[in-house]
C-alpha cells in the first residue's frame, strides 16, 4: 500500500507538519523547511528538531519530505540568481538533513528565455557546483515535473533524463512526478490507454525505479494547457479513473503519494481528509 500524506503547514515551527501528519491519520509529510518566498530562513533549533523527530516516530511517518523554495532557479541564465539559488540549495540540503528527512523535491529550473538546452545545462552545472560545495549528506534530491509554465523546464520527460544523464553524481537524484502537472504538460494519464503510454515512455527515457515519490493531484485546466492548478481528487480535467489506476499500479504500490490539493472547498470544509478517503477508497475499488 503506497503512504499516503500531504503538504503541510509549518506555522509555529517545522514540527507542526510532523503533528498534524499524526493527527489525520497519514502515513507521509511534505513541508517547506524554511519560508518558501524567502532567500534565507532562521536556523532550525535542537527543540524544533527533536520535535520534528519525536512526532514522525509517533506519527509512524515514512519517507518524511521537504520542498525546496519558490526562489531558487538553478536554470537561471543571470549569473548572479544562480549563484544566490546554489546558496540557498545547499541551505536546503542541511536543512533537511537536520530533519532527518528522505527527500528534497525541487523544480528544476526557468531558462528564462535562454533556450532549453541552455537552461538545461545550467542546472547540470549547478547540480555540480552544489554537490562539490555541499560536503556528505544524506538526503535525495528528488526533480520534479513540470506543467512547463513560462519558460520552466522538467515538462518533458526528455528534460528529466539530460539531466540525470549530465550530472557528475546521478545516484543523489530521484523523480517526484506530480499527476497535475504531467496532465497539463501534455501526458494524458486519465484514460487506460493513455496511463500506460505515459510510464512506458517514462520508463523509456528515464528509468521507472528513478521514481521515489508521487505529487497526487488532480488538475483544473486541460491536458496540455501547460497551466498548472491543482484540484481536489477527481474534480478535475484527470478524474477518478485516472487516480484509480495509479492508486492500483503495483510499480509504485511502496511510494508516498502526497496531496498538494486545495485546503478547503468552497464552502470553506477541510479537505485534506476529503482526498486522503478518496485515495484510500480508490486503492480498493
Ligand atoms: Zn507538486
Ligand atoms: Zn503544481
Amino acid at each position: 500500500m503506497p503512504f499516503f500524506g500531504a503538504h503541510l503547514s509549518t506555522v509555529g515551527g517545522v514540527q507542526n507538519a510532523a503533528l498534524s501528519a499524526g493527527e489525520l491519520g497519514f502515513s507521509t509529510v511534505q513541508l517547506f523547511t524554511k519560508n518558501n518566498n524567502q532567500w534565507k530562513g532562521k536556523p532550525l533549533t535542537d527543540e524544533q528538531i527533536q520535535q520534528f523527530q519525536r512526532f514522525v516516530q509517533k506519527g509512524k511517518l515514512k519517507f518524511p519530505t521537504a520542498h525546496d523554495s519558490y526562489l531558487i532557479n538553478l536554470g537561471s541564465p543571470v549569473e548572479q540568481n544562480r549563484q544566490r539559488s546554489i546558496e540557498a540549495f545547499i541551505d536546503e540540503i542541511h536543512r533537511a538533513d537536520q530533519l532527518g528527512l528522505s527527500y528534497l523535491v525541487m523544480h528544476p529550473g526557468a531558462h528564462m528565455d535562454a533556450g532549453e538546452s541552455q537552461g538545461l545545462k545550467q542546472i547540470v552545472a549547478s547540480f555540480d557546483q552544489i554537490l562539490q560545495e555541499c560536503g556528505a549528506f544524506q538526503v535525495k534530491i528528488l526533480l520534479e515535473t513540470s506543467a512547463g509554465q513560462g519558460t520552466s523546464l522538467g515538462y518533458r520527460f526528455e528534460h528529466l533524463a539530460a539531466i540525470l544523464a549530465g550530472v557528475k553524481h546521478p545516484e543523489k537524484f530521484g523523480v517526484c512526478v506530480d499527476t497535475c502537472h504531467i496532465f497539463a504538460a501534455g501526458y494524458d494519464i486519465s484514460s487506460p490507454e493513455g496511463y500506460h503510454k505515459t510510464f512506458e515512455e517514462f520508463d523509456r527515457l528515464v528509468g521507472l525505479d528513478r521514481i521515489c515519490l508521487f505529487h497526487i493531484n488532480d488538475s483544473k485546466k486541460p491536458l496540455g494547457s501547460r497551466v498548472d492548478r491543482h484540484e481536489h481528487l477527481g474534480e478535475g480535467t484527470i478524474g477518478k479513473q485516472g487516480f484509480q489506476l495509479l492508486l492500483r499500479d503495483s510499480r509504485f504500490s511502496n511510494l508516498p503519494m502526497i496531496l498538494e490539493t486545495p485546503k478547503t472547498n468552497s464552502e470553506g470544509k477541510p479537505m485534506d481528509p476529503v482526498n486522503h478517503a478518496r485515495m484510500k477508497r480508490w486503492l480498493k475499488g
